[in-house]
């Protein structure tokens, strides 16, 4: 995500229960590497603002323990009334919510398992995890597969979810699994700073009724049929971390190709839309020297969103309201970037934000000296950058008492937004910015090179991070980042 104006004139950032016994099956989605999967039949009721489907779900027990139950994220709860997680801070209030507040949630109506039963409850310390039991073991490399039906009603907020003056947007809308690492499910709440999610890549197959007026973005291959006043549009993306989709009545479209993959351009608001598909092929082709961009599409689209911008796999939000057009291309580089780092190489966002996003940020500013005719470079970004940080810290520091400047820490922990955008985007972008240095252009190439190509559809943590550019420089880096993750760093000038 990106949020927030900063230092260089542009955009920094600114992302019941039934008795039952169980089931293996045999998956047909999940192909290569036994991933999970997840077929959706939706539909959704214009009037009613409502999404209404049901969604089977293929889980491979890729953990080495016998597991007797999952869990999975419902990320429309934080919607809800009365929830205890806000989606967004009380700065942010009237912008998210233009025609006052508004709710909206997620109801599960069955979940099922076959002929079989199985147990459910709504858990978690906000009605934000569903907790399945098998109701029996299931061993590693074994799988289950389950039906789970849902209902979600859509607030009036300019938010990931919900539906405003120009789109609906159905970004985590579904119940999506948990990942299971060190010994339990990873269930952390909504949060209004920062993207608070994490999940593993998995096989999807989509499809969705809507009235015909709309035009529908989202990750994925497309085929649409009209029958009289609605359409259906079925859609396939393999080996992604989230789907997500944007409906409007107002989209004009413009499509292009890169090496093979299909642009999709959906706006309403850009007064200069080809030139925005010519800054998505750029990405495209910078980017190529860590690694291809592996998905045959990539669509980007307008939509109404209270912060800048929004990645997800193959699909990217850019909000409507940009101030400038320097901005909006910078938030166009910033959420492309992501398809790299996050996207393709995952991490858990809740808790290393910095991960994605500090080097997002710094991939982004690499994309000014690359193309030089947008004029920037890093060397200026970089320079405005450390300025307004050093700024952040010493006002920062004066008016909260022990502020620490440590980076290895969740969004619940970091007091204010400002204060997360300054640790996890600048201070991250400066901290790779910093190794940049160190290192020279090319042997920074052959470490990111090194590190998607060895996470590539998994999930890094900081620290396989270190290791990953410890090897692929041939030098030991531990005590700089160590240096930078606790906040003993002093910083040189850019
Ligand atoms: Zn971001």
């Amino acid at each position: 995500m990106k949020k927030k104006r900063l230092f260089i004139g542009i955009v920094v950032v600114v992302c019941v229960i039934a008795l039952c016994a169980f089931v293996l099956c045999s998956n047909n989605l999940a192909t290569e590497e036994n991933y999970c999967y997840y077929k959706q039949e939706l539909f959704f009721n214009e009037q009613e603002h409502l999404l209404d489907g049901k969604q089977t779900v293929g889980f491979f027990n890729y953990t080495d323990v016998v597991l007797t139950q999952v869990c999975l994220h419902l990320y429309p709860n934080a919607f809800r009334e009365g929830a205890k997680a806000k989606v967004v801070s009380l700065a942010n209030q009237n912008k998210a919510y233009p025609n006052g507040l508004s709710y909206g949630n997620i109801a599960i109506e069955s979940v099922s398992c076959g002929e079989n039963y199985l147990t459910y409850e709504i858990g978690g310390e906000d009605e934000n995890i569903l907790i399945i039991e098998f109701g029996k073991e299931l061993f590693p490399d074994e799988s289950i597969e389950f039906e789970i039906g849902f209902s979600v009603s859509l607030a009036n907020v300019n938010h990931r979810l919900g539906y405003g003056e120009n789109t609906i947007n159905l970004c985590n809308y579904y119940p999506i699994l948990c990942v299971y690492e060190n010994g339990g499910f990873v269930t952390d709440l909504y949060h209004s700073n920062g993207d608070p999610f994490y999940s593993k890549v998995a096989n999807y197959e989509v499809e969705i009724t809507y009235p015909s007026e709309y035009i529908l973005a989202s990750t994925g291959r497309q085929s649409t049929e009209q029958s009289n006043a609605n359409k259906t549009t079925k859609m396939t993306a393999n080996k992604i971390r989230d789907f997500a989709m944007v409906l409007s009545r107002k989209f004009n479209n413009r499509s292009d190709s890169f090496e093979g993959v299909q642009i999709n351009y959906f706006y309403y608001g850009d007064k200069s839309a080809d030139l925005t598909v010519e800054t998505i092929k750029q990405v495209l082709a910078m980017n190529k020297k860590y690694g291809s961009y592996p998905y045959e599409t990539l669509t980007v689209c307008e939509a109404n969103f209270v912060h800048g911008g929004m990645e997800y796999p193959g699909l990217v939000l850019i909000a409507d309201n940009l101030s400038d057009r320097d901005t909006y291309v910078n938030v166009v580089v910033h959420e492309l970037c992501h398809q790299w780092w996050y996207g393709v190489v995952g991490n858990n966002q809740y808790a290393y934000g910095f991960l994605d996003e500090g080097l997002t940020d710094f991939n982004t500013a690499l994309f000014y000296d690359e193309y030089p005719e947008y004029g920037w470079s890093s060397k200026e970004i970089f320079a405005n950058a450390q300025k307004s940080y050093n700024n952040f810290v010493k006002i920062f520091g004066d008016v909260v008492t022990d502020f620490k400047t440590d980076m290895l820490k969740p969004l619940n922990k970091y007091t204010t937004e400002n204060e997360y955008v300054y640790l996890s985007y600048v201070k991250g972008m400066l901290m790779f910015a910093s190794l940049n240095d160190m290192l020279g252009e090319a042997k920074m190439t052959k470490c990111l090179k090194y590190y998607y190509n060895q996470y590539a559809f998994k999930e890094a943590t900081p620290n396989d991070m270190v290791i990953a550019f410890c090897k692929a420089s041939g030098k030991n880096l531990t005590s700089f980042f160590e240096s930078w993750f606790n906040g003993s760093v002093v910083m040189g000038e850019f």
